[in-house]
């Protein structure tokens, strides 16, 4: 094997070829291809000469060159050259260790406080650990001894050496740097200008007037904040006022992860600024408050909502986000099961009745409604919803939000509404009996009726609302069907291991015909080690059919609707969730934790 000394495109090609990544007809075709590609991204820059940053750090390198032309690895159908995989073949190749940058494990002051951000951004060198007095630097090219042994001398580090892609380098330089200049230059102006222990005078002396105009790095801090949580994929940012310090953690596929830990007197300034940008009244720091931010990632809108508690500490706040990506989804690509689906559809393509999706907080209701509206959407359907509150504001829907605190509650809406001439109505959900029924007026003339309810499977579902004081035959003549719904969290494909279910666990799950295969993830970089990655759905599917309508007209008796909701097919949730175990979708563990 010729000796690799210099980091090119071409030596790059050859190296793939040379370690079995691409074939020898490949490599022809990746020279080819990859020259067009640097030849154009290198009139580029003439074009586009006044660069901010005056290097050519942030041009294509040639690994992202090579991972652009999206070449399968040889001998394997589909699976696609990426830089992750081209980064791995040459520390292998260099004899460097290989580091896949998680951004969650990265310390703030490890990444900011060794290397400046312009020589770092130059050299495309990031500090990624620090132990025992040896810096670890993750380097894009792995040529680059020399200046990285300066660095060391110059700065009296001891530095040892790791490869990581460009792209996750330049990632982590905008994200952390960023972030580090703008708490940093906050931090200065506030030790300036108040004394730190009194957050109380510091907004007596500033008000709010002048914080809105002056503290721009409290803006940039928080822009930082947002993007980052919008990259990781965070559903929920808390901020949290902790005696000495401010936490900031991020909920990412439903568990929760300690982003920062920034200075107390920071604290103040950022939930301000998030304030601000919630329209919630600055002043009023004594009373739980609620707002919302509209925003744009990625070319989507992302909205925010905002709410804030005051704790022993200060103001806690958190922000949920509503990502339209996984609130929006296809219907068939939530995880409903063939049968669950084809009856699910049905009932949304009645005319009238109510369709009830019941689980408890956190489940995914929200997402199955509004995907459910989306799906029945046109011009011709005037589809109103009454929510407390507004989950995500969406054009096509004329929605309307509950203002409890001056009387405009769910029912007063849905009488006022049913006046509007609406086909499709939302409501948020049921928990009175005036807004039950509404729902159920509604419903009787002419209207479809989609709502949620807090119960824990679709049958005991008819006995809530029997409790909410509809009468059976009302129930019966109105109800087309309930779904109940869970998320269990998905194996992560990448280090997904089969293992045989023990005796007691097939037992625990009353499964015949041991042993069982089931799956799980080991933890790994892309799931951050908890072996998970995203969530999928399970959906009990109640039909209310004349055998059930029949039943729920009479006397009503749980154990009767099970039963015969049973022989009918219905498929409970456990049954559901156990299936999705043996497919390897979730694990044994979570199914326990799912089914109590
Ligand atoms: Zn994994």
């Amino acid at each position: 094997m010729p000796e690799l000394k210099k980091l090119t495109f071409e030596n790059l090609a050859h190296l793939m070829e040379r370690c079995g990544l691409l074939s020898r007809d490949q490599l022809r075709d990746v020279l080819v291809r990859g020259k067009a590609q640097e030849a154009r991204l290198f009139s580029g820059r003439h074009v586009g000469a006044t660069r901010r940053t005056g290097t050519g750090s942030e041009l294509s390198s040639p690994a992202e060159i090579l991972s652009s032309l999206h070449s399968e690895i040889k001998g394997t159908q589909g699976i696609l050259l990426t830089e992750d995989i081209i980064t791995e073949a040459l520390a292998s190749a260099t004899g460097l260790p290989y580091f896949k940058i998680d951004p969650l494990k990265l310390d703030l002051h490890v990444v900011t406080d060794h290397i400046p951000r312009p020589f770092a951004l130059k050299n495309m060198i990031v500090a990624v650990e620090e132990s025992n007095g040896v810096i670890t630097v993750a380097v894009a090219d792995p040529f680059n001894e020399a200046l990285v042994s300066e660095l060391a001398l110059a700065r009296r580090l001891e530095i040892k050496r790791v490869l990581s892609s460009k792209s996750d380098i330049l990632k982590i330089l905008r994200e952390f740097y960023g972030f580090r200049a703008s708490v940093v230059a906050a931090e200065a102006e506030a030790s300036t200008s108040i004394d730190l222990g009194n957050l109380e005078q510091f907004f007596k002396l500033k008000g709010h007037q002048e914080l809105e105009g002056t503290d721009t790095h409290v803006v940039s801090a928080v822009e930082f904040l947002l993007n980052y949580a919008f990259d990781q994929h965070a559903s929920d940012i808390h901020i949290e006022p902790k005696r000495e310090t401010s936490l900031i953690r991020f909920r990412i596929d439903g568990v929760i992860h300690n982003i920062h830990v920034i200075p107390k007197p920071l604290h103040a300034p950022i939930v301000s600024r998030i304030k601000l940008l919630s329209r919630m009244d600055l002043a009023e720091k004594r009373r739980p408050q609620d707002g919302r931010i509209k925003t744009n990632f990625n070319n989507k809108d992302i909205e925010l909502r905002v709410s804030t508690v005051p704790v022993a500490f200060g103001e806690k706040v958190v922000i949920r986000v509503f990502d339209p990506d996984i609130l929006l989804q296809d219907l068939d690509s939530m995880g409903f099961y063939p049968r669950e689906l084809a009856l699910y559809n049905s009932f949304l393509r009645r005319p009238n009745g109510i369709i009830l999706v019941t689980g408890p907080t956190g489940s995914g209701k929200t997402t199955t409604l509004y995907s459910s509206l989306r799906s029945l959407s046109s011009p011709e359907i005037n589809i109103v919803t009454v929510e407390d509150p507004i989950e995500m504001v969406m054009e096509e829907f004329n929605q309307i939000g509950v203002q409890q605190g001056i009387g405009v509650s769910f029912d007063s809406i849905l009488r006022n509404i049913l006046r509007q001439d609406p086909d499709i109505i939302m409501i948020g959900e049921i928990r009175d009996r005036a807004t039950a029924e509404s729902a159920v007026q509604a419903a009787l003339t002419g209207h479809l009726v989609l709502s949620t309810l807090h119960t824990n499977d679709s049958a005991a579902t008819i006995i809530r609302l029997l409790d909410l004081g509809v009468p059976p035959f009302l129930i019966s003549a109105t109800l087309l069907g309930v779904v109940a719904q869970r998320l269990v969290r998905k194996i992560c494909p990448q280090c997904k291991k089969s293992r045989i279910l023990t005796a007691d666990e097939s037992a625990y799950l009353q499964l015949p015909d041991a042993p069982h295969v089931v799956w799980e993830g080991e933890g790994c970089k892309e799931c951050r080690g908890t072996g998970y990655r995203g969530r999928s759905g399970l959906f009990e599917v109640l039909d209310m059919n004349d055998r059930l309508k029949a039943l729920v007209a009479g006397s009503v008796d749980l154990a009767a609707i099970v039963e015969a909701a049973r022989q009918e097919g219905l498929v409970s949730l456990r049954e559901i969730a156990i299936s999705k175990m043996l497919e390897g979708v979730t694990t044994y563990e979570e199914v326990i934790s799912m089914t109590g």
